[in-house]
């Protein structure tokens, strides 16, 4: 019971097409990644918490 309701949360997160992206919504980057489940995740992971030092937000800030 309990872990097909996990199995259908993380169905929804990490879909069977195994793609994702990550965007910034600072300066507008954005990164698809597709791939193994893993690899998706790892890399989603790596840009959010590697991106914000380059992050150059372009000053449009009102
Ligand atoms: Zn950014």
């Amino acid at each position: 019971m309990l872990a097909n309701l996990l199995r259908a949360a993380r169905a929804r997160l990490f879909p069977p097409n195994k793609s994702a992206a990550f965007s910034c919504i600072r300066c507008g980057l954005v990164v698809h990644v597709s791939g193994d489940r893993d690899y998706v995740r790892n890399t989603i992971l790596t840009v959010s918490e590697s991106h914000p030092r380059p992050c150059k937000p372009k000053s449009r800030t009102l």
